[in-house]
């Protein structure tokens, strides 16, 4: 029978889980199971060619029981909005496992900027600010940079947002750039985070860095640092992969190389003839395996043949649920999405306190920040599935989302 994979029901169940786990009962569940909110939006835009294309869009809203909600806006052309849900979801655990004042939201716009052009890029991203206008803002619903959007289009966000406010707003959007309110070091704050994590969890498997062999799926934003950041740190990168293809050199990859041949949407393969599959990729002989690109991506078809000692889930989603048991009893240390991942919020965190401020800091004070915040959250959660003798995504979810039901229990909603 084929797995269940739809990332809304999979998410479901576990916070149901975790609910039962911490004590809460059925209508705390029933309150969290959906997000408060969503909106669905029909987009206008003007093409190039005189054309006008709607594109439709929608913004999610899981909790505002801690404060406002936040989360990334992805452009994609599956966006759907049982994963835009989701997503809001798993923003509030991230939030709560990092420890920020803040609940889940998400967006996304169904629409392949791989094939649209700056300017309809930007008549996009303004149409739908302006399509959300009444739900976002500073103090409700900040939004980020998600799957292939940039501070580009976070800084054409702001300025529309601004207009409609008619207030310079900075702590509306983060992941802005720098000139314009951006924080140091949020760039590559995901992959910061995952480093963080991957040093934790190799501590705790008795695995050095310096020479771990390293495969990364995804050689995106996140991906394509991360890479970055574990070759400095002395690990062999052996094998990386794009939408189309994957490379792999037993020796180790040269990362710098890599980076300097990749275009802005992370592809790199076409370039070259020697190329494995994306499926051999995830299967190779390695120390640390980190899923950087989509969903569903270690199955229950796949989990048995994976040979990493450490799983990072640098991408949302992309271990299913029958895989994350697999690779658990297998002894394999899965670091999950909503801990590996935390990073960028974190930084956009740090991005929204300076803007509030207006009072900025140094890379070394965002980097120090971003470290502490991490360990600690990944201690609490091996400690939570160490001590419960339960998986480290059930441990992450408890984690996660005990601030929301205590913040709704306290303000009397449940
Ligand atoms: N889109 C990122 C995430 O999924 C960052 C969200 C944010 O910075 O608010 O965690």
């Amino acid at each position: 029978m084929a797995e269940n994979v739809n990332l809304l029901t999979s998410t479901q169940e576990v916070i149901k889980e975790a609910l039962y786990r911490l004590g809460y009962d059925e209508a705390m569940y029933e309150l969290l199971k959906e997000p408060l909110r969503v909106l669905k939006v029909r987009i206008p835009v003007k093409m190039d060619d005189g054309t006008t294309k709607v594109f439709t869009g929608y913004r999610a809203q899981h909790s505002d029981a801690v404060g406002p909600t936040k989360g990334g806006i992805r452009f994609h052309p599956d966006v759907t909005e049982d994963e835009v849900k989701a997503l809001s979801m798993w923003m509030t655990l991230k939030c709560g496992i990092v420890d920020l004042p803040y609940g889940g939201g998400k967006g996304g716009i169904v629409c392949d900027p791989r094939q649209m052009s700056m300017g309809e890029l930007e008549r996009l991203s303004r149409g739908y600010v302006r399509a959300i206008s009444q739900i976002v803002g500073p103090t409700k619903d900040i939004p980020a940079p998600d799957v292939f959007t940039n501070a580009q289009i976070m800084a054409w966000m702001m300025d529309e947002y601004s207009r409609i406010d008619e207030f310079n707003s900075p702590g509306f959007i983060t992941g802005k750039p720098i000139v314009l309110g951006g924080s140091q070091g949020r760039d590559r704050a995901t992959a910061e985070g995952v480093t963080i994590v991957i040093q934790e969890a190799a501590k705790k498997r008795g695995i050095d860095i310096k020479d771990a062999r390293v495969v990364i799926q995804g050689f995106g934003n996140a991906g394509g640092f991360l890479a970055k950041f574990m070759s400095d740190l002395g690990a062999k990168v052996i094998g990386i992969s794009d939408a189309y293809g994957a490379l792999y050199d037993p020796d180790g990859l040269d990362i710098d190389y890599l980076l300097d041949r990749r275009d802005s949407f992370g592809t790199v393969t076409t370039l070259f003839e020697n190329t494995i599959t994306n499926k051999e990729l995830l299967e190779l002989d390695c120390d640390i395996l980190v899923p950087a690109a989509i969903e569903n991506q270690i199955t229950a078809e796949n989990a048995p043949n994976i040979k990493a000692k450490i799983v990072v889930e640098a991408a949302n989603g992309p271990t299913t649920t029958e895989a994350t048991k697999i690779l658990t009893e297998r002894g394999i240390l899965l670091v999950p999405d909503v801990l590996a991942s935390a990073g960028g919020v974190t930084v956009s965190y740090f991005e929204w306190v300076q803007n509030n401020q207006g009072y900025y800091w140094s890379a070394e004070e965002v980097k120090e920040k971003l470290r502490e915040r991490m360990v600690n959250a990944f201690e609490n959660v091996y400690q939570t599935a160490q001590s419960r003798n339960i998986d480290m995504r059930l441990a992450a979810y408890m984690v996660g989302v005990r601030r929301t039901a205590e913040a709704c229990r306290f303000r009397g909603w449940v």
